[in-house]
């Protein structure tokens, strides 16, 4: 068995898939179309030394940074293979004509950087999914979500979260202990790009292409609790009413 042959993807119509992956023997492209709002157009605030030096830039480059490398498949009885990136903007002379993709925006209603589906598509993935994390992300092939960054001051802070965020757009989950999540974290997940932002492991990689082989996002295992779940929603109540108190100072 090889890479390709447990992979078997196919797109019916690559022009409406946004983010595409070839699979080679030892080899998996990764093909990203993306549209960048103003915000990410724009300079990279704080960076004097790096004239012209976007949020677009710094978004590609960490995506590239942590998800380029070599990884070892053996845990699957697999040998190792490369992966790399490209992107290709919306705008720019390579882009082809009707080829849809996903937007990469700042993030407007949240303290954090997430990945949202447009309206049409809210709420009924949990249907689709019975997952919880589905409500704000229903994932499909055609529609990855839209990525939704916060301004982070520090560069190598704002390359970790792109990672982590176009790990969703590329089709799977969280493994951190989220509220969506009923505050489980996934087991052996602490060096995970979608734990920590930490490192991308073989193992998201082999759930990426589950995810484009199936055209459905894959979750790491969640479990719920009551005790648990009662635990992380009054820490979360508090936090947000330090939060409120400590702006209303501002
Ligand atoms: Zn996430």
């Amino acid at each position: 068995m090889t890479l390709k042959d447990l992979a078997g993807i196919a797109y019916k119509n690559r022009a409406k898939v946004p983010v595409q992956i070839t699979v080679e023997e030892d080899r998996i492209s990764i093909l990203a179309y993306v549209d960048y709002d103003r915000f990410m157009q724009g300079k990279f605030e704080g960076l004097k030394k790096v004239e012209d030096f976007t949020y677009a830039d710094s978004f590609e480059r960490g995506v590239k940074r942590f998800w380029e490398k070599r990884y070892d498949l053996s845990y699957c009885g697999l040998g190792s293979c490369d992966v790399d990136v490209t992107f290709v903007r919306k705008g720019s002379p390579e882009y082809p004509q009707g080829q849809r993709c996903f937007k990469v925006r700042k993030a407007r209603i949240s303290k954090t950087s997430f990945v949202s589906s447009p309206p049409t598509r809210l709420f009924w993935g949990l249907f689709a999914y019975l997952s919880p994390e589905s409500a704000m992300l229903n994932w499909s092939l055609k529609h990855p979500g839209t990525i939704n960054m916060q301004k982070y001051k520090n560069p190598s802070g704002f390359m970790r979260v792109s990672a982590h965020e176009f790990g969703h757009v590329l089709g799977i989950g969280d493994a951190y202990e989220a509220h969506y999540r009923f505050f489980y974290k996934a087991p052996g997940t602490e060096d995970f790009m979608m734990y920590h932002n930490t490192c991308v492991q073989p193992q998201e990689l082999m759930m990426v292409l589950r995810a484009h082989q199936t055209g459905r996002m894959q979750y790491f295992p969640i479990k719920f609790s009551l005790k648990r779940y009662m635990k992380g929603m009054k820490k979360m109540v508090s936090e947000n009413r330090v939060f409120t108190r400590r702006q209303k100072k501002n």
